[in-house]
């Protein structure tokens, strides 16, 4: 076999002589007639003329050779379960699931919003809306009413479903009233809602529009429902993402390039295979969950393992006891819950018995090096960082461990992939920059299969988001700072945008900014992510009040700060709650009037704040260090 680099070179080279290669890995209804339609750039449309469906590919294309086999491994340590579906069995429940989603007028390109919890029937319904051709759209269950309504709106679901609760850390988080309120801010109500009841929280249901699902399932007890064959451009999911603006996008995903990179992704990247098991840590509400949890692991005929739980409870050898008892070939974590493991007794580790592990893949935030080298050195297997996006779907860098196991340098999540034409560019220039030099790291289109083909519903703004910001170059932009060595190596730098990194989740400071606004004793308000030893990065808000009473004293800061932080949970979730917000008299501002978000940054990670020449109150800088930094 080649090297990668002959690998990768050949990849552009010939792209569509790679490409039409790498399609054989799935199953086609009719074969593709033509690899990549590049005739409207940056539109890229793949294996055009091709029909085929996700779920075929990842559920009945295996009932001939492991009908009987561990498809679906659902573990919860919230709920003390542990339940496991055969290929046949995840059939006859995607099946239902299908017939379930059709009767309640769910038809080809009707949108499906999925508000699940970690539990099988989510996987489920992803799967039965790709069985009929429906689009889902999973919200992430720990966001609120209004990321939740945004979502709704955008997207026009004609079915939610959803379930009566989550449970986090033991503590039950009731989904039900957050939907309702979610529904009733929406301008673009759904017609029904299907409910799973977990029967962990009330559920009460709204005549006419909620539909019990336990109920409905006996309806449709053993329904066959063949799948829909889809043209491979046509969209199988929308997953939102967090940018610049408060308002998210829907990232937008084609049916037959998807299902080629992720199967192209098992083996050269992941290097699994059939009947071996896959762990992600990951939560089907991230792009991880659906390329790495749901389709990734069943597109290749591995089993998926989907866990509901922390890396700490009941113990900090969870994961690895998972790894033991269910043999796990591949596993997918993020340098977070590592870091969380890395706190506690080591001896977790050693308990058990790990030979089935060939690799541990860490995705989602910057891996830093002694996490990287305390995981490795532990667990005695490789460690591998892979870098990529919720817009790319499948990793831009890391080291393909199914070609070759290439000497890894801590600290970089590796090269370039096949398909992806990455060059580090200035960022005024838009020339590529030197060894060594810091540049935007950019992707020369058409985007690989498997990428975003557009923002759902509006064309102009995946141009414009995404390949308009490098001068003179339609080029897209992931923006991300990133560095390349003399070997080849990328380094990733953080973000060029007003986005951060929370644990691996990817945060717009606008979204949080304006959550915290519409607090009544509110004027004006800037989040910055700021440096976490634990998470990487965690949001911080600088507040200016309407009224100065309301922080005249100690007492009446903590209770203005309190109630900041609960509007935001109610709104957002607690996973976009500051970590602290400090309040001020005015924001630190160019006389322009645009807030000075880095050098607030600079200033909480104790740098220098840069250049301040244009500064309009040099006083407002000071009060932000007075907040970091009481006397
Ligand atoms: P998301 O779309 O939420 O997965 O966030 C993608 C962003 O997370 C990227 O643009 C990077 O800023 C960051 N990211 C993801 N993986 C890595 C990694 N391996 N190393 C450094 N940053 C990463």
């Amino acid at each position: 076999m080649p090297g990668f680099d002959a690998f990768h070179a050949r990849s552009l080279a010939d792209r569509d002589g790679f490409w039409g290669e790498q399609a054989a890995l799935i199953d086609w209804n009719a074969k593709p007639t033509q690899v990549c339609d590049y005739s409207r750039p940056p539109f890229a449309k793949w294996f055009v003329g091709g029909t085929t469906n996700l779920c075929h590919n990842a559920v009945d294309r295996w009932l001939p050779t492991q009908a009987d086999k561990p498809a679906l491994i659902f573990i919860s340590t919230e709920t003390d379960t542990e339940e496991t579906y055969t290929f046949r069995q995840l059939h006859a429940e995607v099946s239902r699931t299908a017939a379930m989603l059709k009767a309640l007028g769910v038809g080809k390109g009707d949108r499906v919003l999925i508000y699940m919890p970690m539990i099988p029937e989510a996987a489920f319904a992803m799967l039965a809306c790709a069985r009929i051709g429906a689009i889902h759209s999973v919200v992430f269950g720990g966001f609120a009413s209004h990321s939740l309504a945004s979502r709704i709106d955008d997207a026009r679901p004609r079915v939610i479903v959803s379930a009566d609760a989550g449970s986090r850390a033991g503590k039950v988080v009731p989904y039900k009233g957050l939907l309702d309120e979610a529904i009733a801010l929406s301008k673009n109500k759904p017609a029904r809602v299907l409910m799973f009841d977990r029967k962990l929280a009330a559920m009460p249901m709204s005549a006419g529009r909620d539909v019990d699902w336990a109920t409905l399932a006996l309806q449709h007890v053993n329904a066959q429902v063949p799948v829909e064959w889809l043209e491979s451009s046509e969209p199988s999911y929308i997953l939102y993402t967090s940018g610049t603006t408060g308002t998210p996008k829907g990232v937008q995903r084609d049916t037959g390039g998807y299902a080629v990179a992720l199967a192209a992704s098992m083996k050269h990247i992941y290097d699994g295979h059939p009947g071996e098991t896959y762990f992600s840590t990951s939560d089907i509400g991230w792009v991880v969950g659906h390329s790495y949890i749901v389709y990734g692991p069943l597109i290749a005929g591995m089993a998926t393992i989907m866990y509901e739980g922390t890396p700490v409870r009941p113990d900090a050898g969870i994961l690895w006891k998972i790894v033991q008892d269910y043999k796990v070939a591949v596993m997918f974590s993020a340098p977070t819950a590592i870091r969380v493991l890395k706190k506690q007794d080591p001896a977790y580790l050693a308990k058990y018995d790990l030979s089935s592990l060939k690799t541990l893949w860490l995705a989602g935030e910057p891996l830093d090096e002694p996490t990287s080298r305390w995981i490795a050195d532990s667990l005695g297997r490789p460690v591998v960082d892979n870098y990529w996006q919720t817009e790319t779907g499948w990793p831009i860098l890391t080291y393909p461990m199914g070609i070759e196991d290439r000497p890894r340098k801590f600290g970089s999540p590796g090269m370039p992939m096949y398909g992806y034409n990455v060059k580090l560019l200035h960022e005024n220039t838009g020339e590529e920059v030197g060894v060594n030099e810091k540049g935007v790291v950019a992707i020369v289109p058409p985007l690989p299969p498997g990428c975003m083909t557009t923002v759902w519903g509006d064309d102009a703004r995946f141009v414009k988001t995404y390949f308009d910001s490098v001068p003179g170059k339609q080029v897209y932009s992931t923006f991300d700072w990133g560095i390349k060595d003399e070997d080849g190596c990328f380094f990733i730098l953080g973000r060029t945008d007003d986005v951060i990194n929370v644990a691996g989740h990817r945060l717009g400071t606008r979204e949080i900014e304006e959550s915290i606004s519409s607090h009544a004793g509110i004027a004006e308000v800037a989040v910055v992510g700021v440096a976490d030893q634990l998470k990487g990065q965690v949001p911080i808000g600088f507040a200016v009040v309407k009224d100065a009473r309301d922080i005249a004293t100690p007492e009446a800061r903590r209770k203005l700060e309190g109630e900041v932080m609960k509007t935001v949970d109610g709104q957002l979730g607690a996973i976009a709650r500051p970590y602290r917000v400090h309040f001020v008299t005015l924001l630190p501002k160019t006389r322009s009037g645009k807030v000075l978000r880095r050098s607030i940054q600079a200033i909480c990670e104790g740098r220098d704040p840069g250049d301040l020449t244009t500064i309009e109150d040099p006083g407002a800088l000071q009060q932000v260090k007075d907040a970091v930094n009481p006397v």
